[in-house]
């Protein structure tokens, strides 16, 4: 979401949280200044100026209509396994979906499964693989839960996670609750329109059939290892660049000779070129540089535009390329 606007000079963040925390449960949480690095999996970044972890329906919806109100941009945070956070954090109200209620995993007598968007990847695909579930195999490894799985329309080997989606529940930024068939989204490579403006709260997914489990962990078992074989362990984002059609960011990076590059703690990895890995205390400053270097490396010896798949977090490629 990158509606970021500067708060309104009267508006203070902390007279906000003063305001909006009396009518949120208890249980939710609700800060300022919330370091984010170690909510992501590069573990890079600035704090987040609000930051809630609301616990049910009711507050995030509390939450969203208040800052509708006072003009504060909204960003949903999963497991922030394909972003980075900017330096100076985030102008705005982070919301995660990490309260245990979001995470439910619900099969239901006519085969299909509703799923809270707080279910992480790896139970997703656990939990059906106990059930004798097929279908989900491909989402092991991804490190991401199904909200965030959704809104980039996560895919490996083969599948693509709206291949299981039936329909997904979501709530607006003004606060309203819909569900949206599949047939209605619009979805595309690492992209999904009605996620731009919009938190999804879970999916109903349809398996492909049912399967003896020993078969469907079988199955997962052999992607594990295929994942283990070819992608750095170094903290990362994930795959820093979509693949331009018919090509593989990867192997373009790598026959520039760009392994082990290194701008301060960011390094495009030995292991897999199309992943900047953080060796120590790297910034978003030194992935901003590396990405720089990397695009034009590429585009002198390819002439091709290696397009951003990692996401900036709060703000567009385009301000810092
Ligand atoms: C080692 C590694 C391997 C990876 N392998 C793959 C792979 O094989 N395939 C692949 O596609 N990706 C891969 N990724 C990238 C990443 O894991 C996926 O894109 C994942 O789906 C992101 O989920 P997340 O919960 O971490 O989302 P985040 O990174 O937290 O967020 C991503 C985007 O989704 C938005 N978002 C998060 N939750 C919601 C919600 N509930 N509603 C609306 N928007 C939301 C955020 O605002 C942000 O715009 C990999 C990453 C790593 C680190």
């Amino acid at each position: 979401m990158t509606s970021a606007l500067p708060l309104p000079p009267k508006l203070r963040w902390d007279d906000f949280i003063a305001a909006v925390r009396p009518r949120l449960a208890a249980t939710a949480k609700f800060s300022l200044e919330e370091p984010l690095a170690a909510k992501t999996t590069i573990r890079i970044g600035g704090a987040a100026r609000l930051y809630a972890e609301p616990g049910s329906a009711e507050d995030l919806r509390t939450l969203l209509i208040a800052a509708a109100a006072a003009g504060i941009a909204v960003f949903p945070l999963g497991r922030g396994s394909n972003l980075v956070i900017p330096d100076s954090g985030v102008d705005g109200l982070v919301i995660s979906l990490a309260q245990e209620s979001w995470a439910t995993f619900e099969p239901r007598p006519d085969g299909r499964v509703w799923a809270g968007a707080g279910l992480r990847l790896k139970n997703l695909c656990g939990l059906a693989a106990k059930a004798g579930l097929t279908g989900f195999e491909f989402l092991e490894g991804i490190p991401g839960n199904l909200g965030g799985a959704l809104r980039m329309n996560a895919g490996a080997m083969g599948g693509w996670m709206f291949d299981v989606v039936e329909a997904v529940q979501l709530i607006t930024l003004a606060g309203e609750i819909r569900t949206v068939p599949r047939a209605a989204m619009h979805v595309d490579y690492r992209h999904c329109a009605e996620l731009h403006a919009a938190i999804a709260l879970g999916a109903l997914l349809r398996p492909g059939s049912h399967a003896d489990a020993d078969a469907v962990s079988r199955q997962i078992d052999v992607y594990k290892k295929k994942r283990q074989e070819s992608q750095p362990r170094d903290p990362s984002a994930g795959c820093i660049f979509k693949n331009p059609p018919g090509n593989s960011a990867g192997r373009l990076i790598d026959q520039t000779g760009l392994k082990g590059e290194r701008v301060g703690d960011a390094e495009v990895s030995a292991v897999h070129a199309n992943f900047i890995v953080n060796r120590g205390a790297a910034t978003s400053a030194d992935l901003v540089e590396l990405v720089r270097r990397i695009r034009a490396r590429v585009q002198a010896a390819h002439g091709i535009d290696l397009e951003p798949e990692v996401l900036l977090y709060g703000k567009n490629w385009s301000e810092v390329l």
